[in-house]
């Protein structure tokens, strides 16, 4: 295993074979850990980015078979939020010191590219020196287009599973990893900061359909990584599935880091939910982001993607001092900057 960790942290070059050693191996957990924290210190030092979070919307057209607001969960309480709601998010989290919102949301008819438009619009001319980050799932690329024209930098699209056949078993046959792929082509050429990833431990999932991701991402090359373990969501056809672990899923964010030195890497949610330090074990292990909400408390419990998740309590400053407390308990510090990536 230190050969290979040493590999990781030179000429990244390993085989499919070797890759998938590394994720199956956990004695040398330490170890891996350490280089990705050298090699994130080397790139970023001690500094931890923040994205404000918005929950926009959770209506969606689509049945993802894992997501705990797809269209068939009849339990989920709907609702959307107005402009005016999303700009006041944003408002408490600039006076917080965010300077990225995310604005996320199910794939919501409603929101039309008109709709869309209006909103970036509205907000790049409330914060022009904020970073504007779109997760909205999969449009045509003149939709993307639209969005960049009207002031969005960036846009997050996990791509879930690089493999045609598993992507096939997590989703309806409506959709497909081609057209999940595909967006994100889209959104490179049209010039987003784009983020990718995965859920460590989605039902079905090989060592080899990892090795497959990382190889995707390679690609790829995106600016930002987010992953997290699969959590199984009540009254989805996945409730009864295992969850993804700790230990995967943090052994994945150190090779993230090695193989992807420059990479935005959040510590998730998802992360933070399976351990009460999952977030700060991420950061140790190379993650050098962390994403707190600021959609309005009421609203929170009702986007649930899956059970448990924490932060869903909080107001805005509470999650701010809280996140502070937590990255600095960790030996990181908090950046309130856009946090661009560094190439
Ligand atoms: N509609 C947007 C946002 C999806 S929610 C889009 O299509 O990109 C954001 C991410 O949450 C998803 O990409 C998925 O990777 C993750 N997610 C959904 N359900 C989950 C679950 N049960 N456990 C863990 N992560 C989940």
């Amino acid at each position: 295993m230190n050969e290979l960790i040493r590999k990781l942290q030179t000429d990244r070059d390993l085989s499919d074979r070797e890759l998938a050693t590394v994720l199956q191996t956990g004695d040398s957990d330490d170890a891996l850990f350490a280089a990705a924290d050298a090699v994130r210190q080397s790139v970023y030092g001690k500094a931890v980015f923040v994205r404000g979070l918005i929950e926009f919307t959770n209506y969606c057209k689509n049945d993802c078979y894992y997501c705990g607001i797809r269209r068939g969960c009849k339990s989920v309480q709907r609702y959307r939020l107005d402009r005016q709601a999303i700009l006041d998010c944003c408002e408490t989290g600039y006076a917080l010191g965010y300077r990225t919102f995310v604005l996320q949301g199910g794939e919501d008819p409603y929101f039309t590219d008109a709709r869309v438009c209006d909103l970036v619009q509205a907000v790049r001319a409330r914060f022009p020196d904020c970073a504007i980050t779109l997760s909205i799932g999969e449009k045509p690329k003149d939709s993307y287009r639209a969005y960049f024209e009207s002031g969005a930098n960036r846009y997050l699209l996990r791509h879930e599973t690089a493999n045609d056949a598993h992507y096939a078993k997590l989703h309806p046959a409506s959709l497909s990893a081609e057209n999940r792929k595909r967006c994100l082509w889209d959104l490179k050429e049209i010039g987003y900061q784009v983020g990718s990833g995965f859920m460590v431990g989605s039902p079905f999932q090989t060592t080899e359909n990892l090795v497959e991701d990382l190889r995707f991402l390679q690609r790829l090359d995106p600016d930002m990584i987010g992953i997290g373990p699969f959590i199984p969501a009540p009254n989805t056809p996945f409730a009864d599935k295992p969850g993804g672990t700790l230990a995967l899923t943090l052994r994945l964010v150190a090779v993230l880091r090695l193989l992807f030195p420059h990479a935005l890497l959040p510590a998730t949610t998802a992360l933070g939910t399976i351990h009460p330090q999952g977030r700060e074990l991420g950061l140790h292990a190379g993650a050098n982001v962390v994403m707190p909400n600021l959609s309005p408390v009421d609203v929170r419990e009702k986007y649930a993607l899956y059970a448990g998740q924490i932060c869903t309590g909080e107001e805005a400053a509470e999650c701010r001092a809280c996140l502070e407390i937590r990255v600095r308990a960790a030996g990181y510090e908090v950046v309130t900057d856009r946090g661009d990536v560094r190439r």
